[in-house]
């Protein structure tokens, strides 16, 4: 059996419980990991006075795959997202997103199976951003004015969205390929351009361009707004969906509402040779230490790293016990049940699932 040594960084908020239990599960797998563990977030902050500590960044750098839990970003001020630190510090550029319908659910919807795949480095998210009232902001503003004739207010912040040809060339190319590798049979590219004409514009351009490269793949486009409303009607007719940074982020949330909410939702986010696998949702600190939140979406998020490190049989295993928990419906969380109705624990569900592995 092949011994995998693996960067484990619990995060904070929610992170250390469903990371906790996510780890039990993997291991009644029998799967041979050695984990690295290391602190981001909170937990680093208080031990480092970093909340990315280089120590972290050369873990996931030496083993190539991490699985991450959720991790705060304070809003307004304070520190900068650690999450986008760690997709430009080891060039994350894709973001994939499943989204399931597993049976035992609370959703509308029976028959979801639809992959978002989100461009990670570019748009609103590059972080070229002015703060209302600096010097350097103001210039940009009046350079602005001057140049084009507009009228961008003094008391404006102004945050730029870049979108490049090779940036766009790259995530279409890996939706196609995903596509591809995974029997997928189609890919919808969702912009803006029809009012984002250089940006969006441009990456529907490129997609188009691409698209003729997969004849074996059908292509079509979305505007975003009808997107949205799409997803909602009928989200089965949408296989693998292309989108630049902000819209995939919306609508990854929009998806996991569908199939059951953030509570059931992975992700992986891939560079050339670096994975690091964590659940869409964030710390919901209201929830940290209670022992109450779902951990499937972490659980999900590990087994979609079992299967990329080719552990196919703990993944299998790991999935159907999960899902037989979740269908039989005994020991899952709060999220599961209609509202008012309190749900298992955390470490129960947990549980119930290391003892259908072991069944
Ligand atoms: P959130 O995803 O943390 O929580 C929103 C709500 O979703 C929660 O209040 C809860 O009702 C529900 N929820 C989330 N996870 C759940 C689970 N496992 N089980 C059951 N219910 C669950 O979103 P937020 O409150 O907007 O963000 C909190 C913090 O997390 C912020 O600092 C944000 O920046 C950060 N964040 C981190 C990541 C990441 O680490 N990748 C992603 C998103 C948000």
């Amino acid at each position: 059996m092949k011994k995998h040594k693996i960067t484990l960084i619990p995060g904070d908020g929610i992170g250390p419980e469903i990371t906790e239990v996510t780890k039990k599960c993997i291991e009644a797998t029998e799967v041979d990991i050695e984990w690295e563990e290391c602190e981001a977030g909170i937990p680093a902050i208080e031990k480092y006075g970093d909340p990315l500590p280089q120590s972290t960044i050369e873990s996931i750098k030496r083993n190539k795959i991490c699985l991450k839990g959720p991790i705060t970003t304070p809003v307004g001020s304070g520190y900068r997202s650690i999450n986008v630190a760690l997709r430009q510090i080891f060039n994350l550029y894709a973001c994939v997103r499943p989204f399931k319908v597993y049976q035992g659910t609370r959703t509308l919807y029976q028959q979801i199976d639809l992959v978002i795949i989100r461009e990670n480095m570019e748009d609103l998210y590059a972080g070229v951003e002015f703060e209302i009232g600096k010097s350097e902001t103001l210039e940009v503003i009046q350079k602005i004015n001057s140049m084009l004739g507009k009228e961008i207010r003094q008391d404006s912040g102004i945050s730029i969205k870049p979108i490049s040809i090779s940036g766009s060339e790259k995530i279409i190319r890996f939706a196609f390929e995903y596509a591809r590798k995974n029997s997928r049979k189609k890919v919808t590219a969702v912009h803006k351009a029809n009012i984002m004409k250089f940006t969006d514009g441009l990456f529907l351009d490129v997609a188009r361009k691409i698209a003729t490269e997969y004849s074996d793949i059908e292509f079509e486009d979305r505007i975003v707004d009808n997107m949205a409303m799409q997803l909602i009607q009928k989200p089965q007719k949408y296989d693998v969906l292309a989108c630049p940074n902000l819209y995939g982020d919306i609508l990854s949330d929009l998806c996991a509402g569908l199939v059951g909410g953030l509570g059931l939702s992975p992700g992986v986010n891939y560079g050339d040779d670096i994975a690091i696998f964590e659940p869409t949702h964030g710390s919901a600190p209201k929830y940290a230490g209670k022992n109450v939140v779902n951990p499937s979406a972490q659980i999900l998020a590990a087994i979609l790293m079992l299967r990329h490190i080719d552990e196919i049989e703990s993944a299998n295993r790991l999935e159907k016990a999960l899902s037989k928990v979740i269908k039989e419906g005994k020991y899952t969380t709060y999220d599961f049940k209609p509202e008012g109705v309190s749900g298992a624990s955390t470490t129960e569900m947990g549980e119930a699932i290391i003892r259908e592995i072991g069944e």
